[in-house]
């Protein structure tokens, strides 16, 4: 028995995760029990945090974690972000993002087809880069300041990951950089994203400037299979290959350090369509199957790893048919709808 935490998080966060549980269940038949825990606005309004420290304490003991979108830029000063607050409390520090087109839903000239790496756990992010205290501040009030740390660890570590999915895959890895202006912090990166992958000898490296890269995602997107990158411009060119593929709302990831997993959703809570019923539930039900496949991997268990990769031909079946899509990618269909018509193809 597998036994999944699930965090729906705020907005369209209880929407989702409500049609990703019932994605689950239908694809591996009762085999996965779920352990619903509130976050966010739900939570600070039942027990005054964001995240309860049973929620940190209920992480460890679960199979894996599906965590919904959080409005944490609204969250009343103080409190955590729970999204945060999970990668670097676990050490998740791998943010690993496919991205493929599909025929219809691009805008792209050429097919994509790429996982991109990002670094989760340090970089350009306020509330991870520093021991105590904010990573940002002010020192008068028409100056602000932010540090940006990368160490050696959280680079190899990254890179590692990032090699082992090459490896699996065309062998084809590019590391994303700007060690061209920031010479100390991404080239320490460099450093020792080069290392690591002369550890593998089926992997070839290449090396592209931020910039450029996101302007080869738009002009020529199948130069890219793997790409690892330091944590703000993984969030970035994520964001934008997943639109360019098709829409924000179906890209799927995980967070995923040496022992936990937690499946979320590329996107924020959208809190503009919340409670709506047409938020598209797809990024979500992708970030559950890549849980499966890395929980069947890590345990051995092929009927897990059959679960995800039968939820991704049942998700791409529907999304094959026009009329079955969520309104974002130009289709009819209400997010219970679409999960309906998943758990139909499965
Ligand atoms: P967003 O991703 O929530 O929304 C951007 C746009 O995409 C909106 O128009 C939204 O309606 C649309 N969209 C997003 N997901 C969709 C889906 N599944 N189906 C259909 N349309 C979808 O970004 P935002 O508006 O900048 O941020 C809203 C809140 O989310 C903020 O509080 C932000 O801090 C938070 N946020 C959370 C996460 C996370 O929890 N991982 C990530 C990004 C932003």
């Amino acid at each position: 028995m597998t036994r999944l935490l699930v965090l729906p998080g705020d907005g369209i966060g209880p929407e989702i995760t409500a049609s990703t549980t019932a994605v689950v269940r239908a694809a591996t038949g009762g085999s996965v029990t779920f352990d619903e825990m509130a976050i966010g606005e739900a939570s600070l309004a039942a027990s005054g945090s964001t995240l309860p420290d049973a929620v940190m304490a209920a992480v460890p003991q679960a199979d894996g974690v599906i965590l919904g979108p959080v409005s944490h830029y609204t969250y009343p000063a103080g409190q955590p972000n729970p999204s945060a607050a999970l990668r670097t409390g676990f050490q998740l520090y791998a943010n690993v993002r496919p991205c493929r087109s599909r025929e219809g839903l691009s805008i792209l000239r050429q097919p994509m087809d790429l996982v991109i790496v990002r670094e989760n756990t340090e970089g350009f992010y306020a509330d991870r880069s520093m021991y105590a205290g904010p990573g940002e501040f002010m020192p008068d009030a028409d100056s602000a300041f932010s540090i940006r740390k990368i160490t050696a660890l959280a680079s190899r570590r990254v890179a590692r990951a990032a090699c082992e999915i090459a490896a699996a895959r065309s062998g084809k890895l590019t590391v994303v950089h700007k060690a061209n202006v920031l010479k100390l912090t991404d080239g320490l990166f460099l450093r020792e994203v080069r290392a690591v992958a002369a550890e593998f000898p089926t992997v070839t490296l290449d090396e592209v400037i931020v910039d450029a890269a996101a302007a080869l995602l738009v002009r020529d997107p199948a130069r890219f299979d793997v790409i690892v990158t330091t944590n703000m411009f993984g969030d970035i060119l994520s964001d934008e290959a997943s639109e360019l593929s098709g829409s924000l709302g179906l890209g799927g990831s995980i967070n995923a350090g040496d022992d936990i997993c937690v499946a979320q959703a590329q996107h924020g809570s959208a809190p503009d369509i919340a409670g709506k019923g047409v938020a598209n539930p797809t990024s979500l039900i992708l970030s559950a199957a890549m849980l499966l496949d890395w929980l069947g991997r890590r345990k051995s268990d092929a009927a897990l790893a059959d679960a995800a990769t039968r939820i991704e031909r049942a998700v791409d079946r529907v999304l094959d048919d026009p009329q079955m899509r969520t309104r974002d990618v130009g289709g009819p269909l209400g997010t219970d709808a679409f999960a309906q018509a998943v758990v139909g193809a499965l």
